[in-house]
């Protein structure tokens, strides 16, 4: 809950905007400015004061208790020009905030934590565990002094300038360790903990045998990503309780799934009970990996509680990512978040330029030149294969003639992997021409070097008898001039000559130009690889300037 607090009307105005905004996530607290912040402080994991910053200062300053409790603080100055993270910035969460308030309200975000200026990750926002000299080490990331990654488990990190010596560590590991100077440990989530439970156990038994076999085994309750158990036991209050109070998901499985796991000791008791030889083994080793601990009951007697552990096979990801057609603005907020996500970076080189400045320090870049394409799709798997956090960018829509494709044709399920949509050529080209896309449209890539002519014809045929609007991607190179003309001369067989048709060369970059032109008077000549073209159907007009496809044919008559 964020609470929200101001003392003057010009404060309320932008206080009751941020409410509306944020209808479920806010609170207003009235009254004395003074019992407000006290009230909102107690109650809340994040506050908007719309107050100066040197009162709330003096108003936090006695309620604060430490790092890891005080809710992250904003403060929005009374002009609402900036949104300042006053207190709490990756750990309160202020820093996030204060971005997300500057959206709503169009302020500036302030925010003075040294990693998020700099564009370095701090190890607290990873979203992992980290415990040890965080604060050394930040310092000495942030220094640029040398050093040293220490994965003992690999798991997509985000990039880290980091290198293979150095006097201070940051080291990777589910297991208990006692972190040296100079050392800050991650935690990746990399333990499934399988538990199986007779009705009504205890959760102080289960909490007890689930601790104690990790402590034993030397493994940190803090990467454990998942307690895991079967269907049945969904509701079982001793496992719904445990899993809560380790801050972790209960996972179930369908018994039949977990029947069909080979575990080192099966047993009778659970088939009989749930139809399944094993729970807690099998529900830890469903998802493949290494079984650290295999099945132990719980002390009591009878005991009501199983469990064992699997280390999860670190899953790489891939991260396939859209850029839009080059403008930095139509780059999508979670485009830009998965380039800064990603430790290797996969593209074309001229991509890679238009978003180098946005990559984190430490991002390791594979780029290469024109045609590569099997080649980057094979290089951005195999570096996800080896567990690297990868994104592999495409102009546009990456998945529109692009890299998404053959990067999936290569992909395996060991792999997670995630799509970002960016604005396609013909949309971008589309909204600079008016609305010709207004009714059924297709693109058709007239490139044919991996595509015979006769089925680049045959579907130019296809779209002139439907009556589509029809979007040319790849519409003319040197070495391939006569495709346009020909297939402009399939549209023109059913067509007017008068039909309109807009050509659109480097939509939204420097030297963006639209022309508006018919099927007639279209000059092949001034089309080239940076331009998309776009040919109404019969019902597309020229409307003030603008190509306009009508919704509808019947609406076109009735307005004639
Ligand atoms: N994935 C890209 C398309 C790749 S095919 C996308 O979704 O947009 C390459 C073709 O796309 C080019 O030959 C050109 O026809 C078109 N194209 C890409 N970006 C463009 C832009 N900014 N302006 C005009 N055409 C563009």
């Amino acid at each position: 809950m964020i609470g929200l607090i101001s003392a003057t009307a010009a404060g309320a105005a932008a206080r009751d905007r941020l409410a509306a905004a944020w209808p479920d996530r806010t609170r207003v607290y009235g009254g004395p400015v003074a019992d407000a912040v006290r009230a909102a402080f107690a109650e809340c994991d994040r506050l908007v004061c719309f107050l100066a910053t040197g009162a709330v200062v003096r108003l936090v300053a006695p309620l604060l208790h430490g790092k890891a409790d005080d809710p992250g603080v904003v403060c929005v100055d009374e002009a609402g020009r900036f949104a300042v993270s006053l207190l709490g910035g990756h750990g309160g969460g202020a820093n996030e905030l204060a971005r997300e308030v500057g959206e709503v309200l169009g302020a500036e975000p302030v925010v003075t934590t040294a990693t998020d200026a700099v564009g370095l990750p701090g190890l607290d926002t990873l979203g992992l565990p980290v415990e040890g000299d965080v604060a050394a080490v930040s310092r000495a990331l942030l220094d640029g002094e040398a050093v040293a990654l220490r994965a003992e488990v690999t798991w997509p990190l985000p990039p880290l300038p980091v290198g293979a010596e150095g006097a201070y560590t940051v080291r990777v590991t589910d297991r208990i360790v006692e972190p040296a100077d100079g050392e800050a440990v991650l935690r990746p989530p990399t333990l499934v903990v399988g538990v199986g439970a007779s009705k009504g156990a205890p959760v102080e038994e289960v909490l007890a045998l689930v601790e104690g076999a990790l402590r034993e085994a030397g493994l940190s309750a803090a990467s454990v990503a998942e307690l895991a158990t079967v269907d049945a036991k969904a509701g079982e209050p001793g496992l719904v309780e445990a899993a809560r109070r380790l801050g972790v998901p209960l996972v179930t499985h369908p018994a039949e799934d977990l029947a069909g796991v080979a575990v080192p000791n099966p047993s009778d008791a659970p088939l009989a009970a749930v139809g399944t030889p094993s729970v807690a083994e099998a529900a830890a080793l469903v998802g493949g990996g290494e079984l650290l601990v295999p099945k132990r009951k719980s002390a009591g007697s009878p005991a009501m509680a199983t469990c064992a552990v699997v280390r999860r096979p670190g899953r790489g990801r891939l991260a396939v990512v859209g850029l839009g057609p080059g403008a930095r603005d139509l780059l999508t907020p979670r485009a830009r978040d998965e380039l800064r996500r990603a430790s290797v970076l996969v593209g074309l080189d001229q991509y890679v330029d238009q978003i180098r400045d946005l990559l984190r320090p430490g991002t390791r870049v594979l780029e290469s030149g024109l045609g590569a394409e099997e080649e980057r799709a094979c290089t951005a798997v195999e570096e996800a294969r080896r567990g690297q956090a990868v994104a592999l960018i495409g102009s546009g829509d990456a998945g529109v003639y692009a890299m998404a494709s053959p990067a999936l044709a290569e992909a395996s399920d060991d792999i997670d992997v995630v799509g970002v949509p960016g604005v396609t050529a013909a949309l971008a080209a589309g909204a600079l021409l008016g609305a010709p896309l207004g009714h059924d449209h297709v693109s058709i890539s007239l490139s044919d070097l991996h595509t015979p002519w006769e089925v680049i014809e045959r579907r130019v045929r296809a779209a002139a008898e439907a009556d589509l609007v029809v979007t040319f991607y790849n519409p003319r190179s040197r070495g391939r001039d006569w495709q346009l003309p020909k297939a402009l001369a399939v549209l023109a067989g059913h067509r007017a000559p008068g039909t309109p048709v807009g050509v659109v060369r480097n939509a939204s970059r420097a030297d963006e130009s639209v022309r508006l032109t018919t099927l007639a008077a279209l000059d092949p000549a001034t089309v080239d690889m940076m331009t998309v073209v776009t040919v109404g159907n019969t019902a597309t007009r020229q409307i003030a300037g603008r190509m306009v496809t009508p919704r509808g044919y019947r609406w076109q008559e009735e307005t004639r």
